[in-house]
């Protein structure tokens, strides 16, 4: 009797030992798959266009720039009243 109990345990673990490697190695694959989904692609800096003011020199972006009627660029609106420099 105790022959076929352990031939019936034996046949059991064979049956279902794959299915549980099957699902060890599904868990394994989910892990590294979540950790790659929570980190996004790195976004690329944004370019923007320098402009040097007309007065100064001073680099500034190309929207913050204070334009003059002739399309000049410069720093500020003091800068823009004063005019472009005379050197
Ligand atoms: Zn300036």
């Amino acid at each position: 009797m105790l022959k076929y109990l352990l031939i019936a345990v034996v046949v059991v673990w064979l049956l279902y030992s794959p299915f549980l490697r099957k699902a060890r190695q599904l868990k394994r694959k989910q892990r590294p798959a979540a950790t790659t989904a929570t980190t996004g692609p790195a976004q690329p800096p944004q370019v923007e266009d320098m402009v040097a003011c007309a007065h100064c020199g001073v680099h500034l972006p190309a929207s913050e720039a204070c334009r003059d009627t002739a399309g000049r660029a410069y720093c500020s609106a003091a800068h823009r009243d004063a005019g472009p420099s005379s050197h």
